[in-house]
């Protein structure tokens, strides 16, 4: 433990490195832990916040640390952006998910009926419509009709 804090002491950046490391490796629970939760494969939102902003760590790492080291940084310098892209397309996903007015429940984008309750989903006033427009758009719809 002496020579970690020894080495901790004379280069500070390594406690911007460690927390990247801590930081990236717990994403690996966050992802086993939702699998083992539902008994099927999944990647949580979480996972992917986890991964950016370890990867970003890293990243501060590998640039700032008096030991430069150009495969240390070109490792990192670009893996933000596919984490970037999956957390906006989480996002999107779960923005078109549809709140059944019936009885609460959250449903799958593109469904056309509530799998709790069976409401018919995108004909009730509130409901999100299943291409993702908001209850104003599906209320304005159907008070055109
Ligand atoms: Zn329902």
């Amino acid at each position: 433990m002496d020579s970690f804090t020894d080495a901790v002491r004379g280069h500070p950046w390594q406690i911007v490195g460690w927390a990247g490391n801590v930081v990236f490796f717990s994403r690996f629970f966050v992802q086993w832990y939702a699998t083992e939760r539902l008994k099927r494969v999944v990647v949580p939102t979480a996972f992917w916040w986890l991964s950016l902003g370890g990867s970003l760590l890293l990243l501060c790492y590998a640039v700032l640390n008096p030991h430069k080291d150009l495969v240390f940084i070109f490792a990192y310098a670009f893996t933000w952006i596919p984490y970037i892209r999956n957390l906006i397309i989480h996002n999107r996903h779960a923005k078109a998910h549809l709140d059944c007015p019936g009885c609460g429940e959250i449903c799958p984008p593109r469904s056309n009926y509530c799998h709790a309750c069976g409401c018919k989903l995108e004909q009730l006033p509130g409901a999100r419509m299943a291409d993702g427009r908001g209850r104003e758009a599906a209320k304005s719809e159907l008070e055109k009709k």
